[in-house]
């Protein structure tokens, strides 16, 4: 069965981090995930394999989110918002995917969307691929990278007795009623991810 390749480059600091553009790049705390899905049969040509992937990639959300407590990669502030930058090669055999994922305060709106949008266009520039969209602003208050990704607990408590999935050691949840109820949309992520290298110390 065809696989594709996907490397998801997850981005973030933590709180003992400086605040400073030098611990953007080589040294920045990251993580990187290899994955391997399984093309579905149907996915023959590369606009049907693109197809695909704006299927596969937003499931795969909730499992980035959650799995570190994430601050803002720009500001001391705790992250509640991910933002995805693509670099999709459907036409290479195996398809080849390379994710940015950066974990911010505000994707939106202020200095830390700004950050983003500049960062976004310089690697459209290196990639030649389109920028990704930018979010639009909002109102909303979403849930702390470190919460329950089914329940969204953001009490301290929770927070401290999070659990990862033992498979992938990504995914984290409050409980394993939590874990139990995400399996069905957690499962293709999890069967899908091979290796997985923390930059963390
Ligand atoms: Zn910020
Ligand atoms: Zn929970
Ligand atoms: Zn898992």
């Amino acid at each position: 069965m065809a696989t594709a390749e996907i490397l998801v480059i997850v981005y973030g600091s933590c709180a003992r981090d400086p605040e400073n553009d030098e611990r953007y790049g080589a040294e920045q705390r990251r993580v990187e995930i290899t994955l391997r899905p399984t093309l579905p049969s149907s996915a023959t040509t590369p606009a049907k394999r693109e197809q695909w992937l704006w299927t596969f990639l937003p499931n795969l959300a909730l499992d980035m989110k959650h799995n570190r407590n994430w601050r803002c990669e720009f500001c001391k502030n705790r992250a509640r918002e991910t933002y995805w930058m693509n670099a999709p090669w459907m036409h290479l055999n195996p398809p080849r995917v390379v994710s940015y994922v950066h974990h911010v305060c505000d994707a939106g709106a202020g200095p830390c969307a700004e950050r983003l949008r500049q960062i976004n266009a310089e690697v459209a520039r290196q990639t030649g691929l389109p920028p990704a969209a930018n979010l639009p602003p909002t109102d909303q208050v979403f849930p702390l990278s470190a919460s329950c990704a089914v329940c969204h607990n953001e009490t301290e408590k929770s927070r401290k007795n999070l659990k990862q999935c033992s498979r992938c050691e990504l995914t984290r949840y409050c409980g394993v009623d939590c874990q139990r109820a995400d399996w069905r949309r957690h499962k293709v992520c999890c069967a899908a991810v091979k290796e997985v290298k923390w930059h963390w110390t």
